[in-house]
């Protein structure tokens, strides 16, 4: 076994730059790739990752950057999770797949009774596993569709869920997600989305709810719609996080309406926000939840978790596919999750956010191009905007992103007017790697903002 399996031990919990960032053999690299990788795909770092360990990914030329994005909401569990590398090998050594559909395998129904238990509610489940969270997306409106025998989807600005065809036409946003890719799978609604920074002035969540419910019956029908499919903080939209009240009315008239109330929790589960699930937040329990991302430490794996009846509906060969459950997925899921209950991975989140609001609030205090301070757990953002308006800088907010990458620290950018700086650091980074990350930040603020 090498030193890179062997996790946060062997690569040093430290921010440490040894040549300029892109170094040379990070440039060689882009040059390889320019003639091979097709340009539509992008990289937000301009650097080769060469290994990873808990919240540091090194270089191919050394350079150790602080993770403060872990690929999008993944690695919550920290770059190569010592539980979860080592159950990831054994289950390879043991075998890699079968196909579910073809030779079932006890790792698939124990990532199941694992969704069951912690999915909210405490109701009988059933769960599905796919590849991606598109896939479970677009599996809950079937779904959906197939339990109530309705067609439309309602869904809402700012959203995202994925890149796939239905899910394009599911996610808000053209550029770069949707532009000139259509035409777009139909019977999907846009509705207002709760939005306090934008919305007018002490808008509460029952109120925007019911902006977005008189929409739905008046332009929809209530008694057409089948999903009403909601991110309970959004993601890529810019960490949006609804005005209380807003959650629990939408799933309120979809119990009353018959439609099934499916919350995204692709980038918010598994103890993102600080609980297992954000609609724990609210108390709200949804009829189905869709999960990825931070589920298995980095493997790709999707759940479609909810109401037992719901997803006993469908005919036996209905869903499936053949990769979704992969045994080495869920066996690093299940290690996953087993490291996220044993550390405590949820009130992790919570001391992140205990640690970091603050100081990106005191931030807001020292320049006016913050307008907006959000989020929950390890999930947080800064909106900014020209200063004294609400009006989006996403110029700004790409500088300072690449200032933070230029001095060793991975953040990511968000939002549907690109002005939201997302922070989602693995849930295990040690208070004084972040500490570290947040100085970086400030001077970054510091000298693009003013
Ligand atoms: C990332 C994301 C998806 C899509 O997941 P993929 O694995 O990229 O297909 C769907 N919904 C939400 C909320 C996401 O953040």
């Amino acid at each position: 076994m090498t030193d890179v399996l062997t996790g946060p031990e062997t690569v040093p919990q430290q921010r440490r730059l040894v040549t300029e960032v892109p170094g040379p053999r990070s440039r060689e690299l882009a040059a390889r790739r320019a003639a091979a990788v097709t340009s539509a795909v992008g990289s937000v770092l301009p650097v080769y990752v060469q290994r990873a360990g808990g919240g540091v990914v090194v270089d191919v030329d050394g350079n150790s950057f602080i993770d403060l994005g872990s690929g999008i909401a993944v690695t919550s569990v920290g770059h190569a999770a010592p539980e979860v590398v080592a159950a990831a090998q054994a289950q390879v050594a043991a075998f890699t797949h079968t196909c579910f559909m073809v030779g079932p395998y006890e790792g698939y129904v124990a990532v199941c009774e694992e969704l069951a238990r912690l999915t909210p509610g405490d109701h009988e489940k059933r769960s599905a596993l796919f590849n991606s969270g598109a896939e479970a997306v677009e599996n809950a409106v079937k779904v959906a569709r197939h339990a109530t025998g309705r067609q439309a989807v309602v869904v809402f600005d700012h959203a995202y869920h994925g890149r796939t065809n239905l899910t394009m036409a599911l996610t808000a946003k053209n550029m770069p997600y949707k532009h000139r890719f259509g035409p777009f799978a139909g019977e999907v609604f846009r509705m207002p989305m709760s939005y306090p920074f934008r919305d007018a002035p002490g808008m509460t969540g029952e109120q925007a709810a019911a902006r977005a419910i008189g929409l739905i019956e008046s332009q929809v029908g209530a008694d057409n719609v089948a999903a009403v499919l909601i991110e309970p903080i959004q993601g890529e939209g810019g960490f949006v996080v609804p005005a209380p009240g807003f959650l629990p009315a939408l799933a309120d008239w979809s119990r009353r309406s018959g439609a099934v109330f499916v919350a995204d929790e692709v980038q918010t589960g598994f103890c993102r926000t600080g609980s297992w699930f954000a609609s724990e937040h609210e108390q709200v329990v949804p009829d189905l939840v869709t999960t990825a991302k931070g589920i298995a430490g980095g493997l790709p794996l999707a759940g479609l978790t909810g109401r037992a009846e719901l997803l006993d509906a469908c005919h036996t060969g209905g869903l499936g596919g053949t990769y979704g459950g992969n045994p080495v997925a869920c066996a690093a899921a299940l290690a996953t999750i087993r490291t996220m209950r044993e550390q405590d991975l949820a009130g992790a989140a919570r001391a992140i956010e205990a640690a970091v609001l603050p100081r990106l609030q005191a931030l807001q205090e020292r320049t006016g191009a913050i307008g907006d301070v959000r989020g929950r757990g390890a999930m947080l953002a800064v909106e900014l905007v020209r200063p004294g308006t609400t009006e989006p800088d996403a110029g700004l907010t790409t500088r300072i992103a690449k200032a933070c990458h230029a001095e060793g620290v991975i953040v990511l950018t968000a939002g549907t007017f690109g002005n939201v700086l997302r922070l989602l650091p693995p849930l295990v980074i040690g208070p004084e790697l972040l500490g570290e990350a947040l100085d970086v930040l400030d001077a970054a603020v510091a000298e693009h903002a003013g």
